[in-house]
């Protein structure tokens, strides 16, 4: 078994990064993030609090709109049409979830897709499942990262994926497919979710459930993803149960240090391609 280091691929990527920002500075380019988030959330603002952090040490400019979560739909779509005018900015990430009243998906919609370093608005998530040129989700693309970085063969391997969500689940099977993996998508209504993940060469877990995927679920040698992150008596662990699988797994990511850190090193990554994209294009 070998631990997957999500810490080390996450500074491996962001150490290139920052050489590449020190010679983007060279011709002008300063990469810059604005930060939306409304509300007090506590995950929320510890989120947001490590993407300004990564920022601020590889000097991507990044500037902070910290909303009252009274704020109407109308005035947080405002803010959005402005940061998607202004030249500094070359991404916009607004922090999920929002409050009841704002609607999710407008606000997705709102932001210009050539600024959505979350990948999340429909046109870069068609270009995700046309396997198109274009800013990829986060989390899933960090996935990839992971695989690649320790060689993991995706090409016809059996790859089961549970949790059919918008930022995970869903653009995670799009960005396998591509790699050649055959995917399955497992979620709340699969039958049989045992005999199918036993089957699995790759299991990606994103479903929001401490340690659920068990021992008795996975097959000798495995490489086994976790995506989850749930808070249990303050600790943090994973949808895997990873003391149990880690000796069977092939390869297998810890919760935390997996997919974690990766998710910011690739929010960090479209951020910089993004600013490339919108300054190369201009001039
Ligand atoms: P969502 O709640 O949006 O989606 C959960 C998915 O899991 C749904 O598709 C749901 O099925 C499915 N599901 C829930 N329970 C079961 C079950 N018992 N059996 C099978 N499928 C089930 O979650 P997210 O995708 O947003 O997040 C998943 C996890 O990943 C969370 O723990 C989250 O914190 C973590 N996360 C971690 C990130 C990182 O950087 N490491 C980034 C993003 C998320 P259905 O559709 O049928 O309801």
């Amino acid at each position: 078994m070998k631990i997957i280091d999500g810490n080390k691929v996450a500074i491996t990527i962001k150490e290139k990064l920052s050489e590449e920002i020190i010679i983007l500075k060279e011709q002008g380019l300063i990469p810059g993030l604005a930060v939306v988030i409304v509300g007090k959330n506590p995950a929320s603002l510890a989120y947001v609090n490590s993407k300004e952090k990564a920022c601020k040490k590889l000097g991507i400019y990044s500037e902070r709109h910290d909303l009252d979560d009274s704020i109407s739909e109308e005035e947080l779509l405002h803010l959005i049409h402005q940061l998607n005018g202004k030249e500094s900015i070359h991404g916009i990430l607004v922090q999920l979830p929002l409050p009841k009243h704002i609607d999710t998906s407008k606000v997705i919609e709102a932001i210009h897709p050539k600024k959505d370093v979350d990948g999340f608005h429909p046109l870069n998530v068609g270009k995700v499942f046309s396997g198109m040129e274009g800013l990829k989700p986060c989390t899933p693309y960090g996935i990839i990262k992971l695989l690649e970085f320790y060689s993991i063969d995706i090409s016809g391997k059996h790859t089961v994926i549970l949790g059919r969500s918008n930022i995970v689940g869903k653009p995670a099977a799009a960005l396998l497919l591509q790699k050649n993996a055959t995917v399955t998508v497992c979620h709340s209504k699969t039958e049989g979710l045992t005999e199918i993940l036993k089957t699995a060469d790759i299991v990606v877990a994103a479903i929001g459930q401490a340690m659920f995927v068990k021992k008795e679920m996975i097959k000798e040698g495995a490489v086994v993803i976790d995506v989850g992150i749930n808070r249990v008596d303050d600790r943090l662990v994973g949808d895997v149960d990873f003391e149990a699988i880690k000796d069977i797994a092939s390869y297998i990511t810890p919760v935390p240090g997996g997919v974690g850190p990766m998710t910011i090193a690739m929010l960090m990554y479209n951020t910089v391609q993004a600013s490339k994209n919108q300054f190369f294009d201009a001039n």
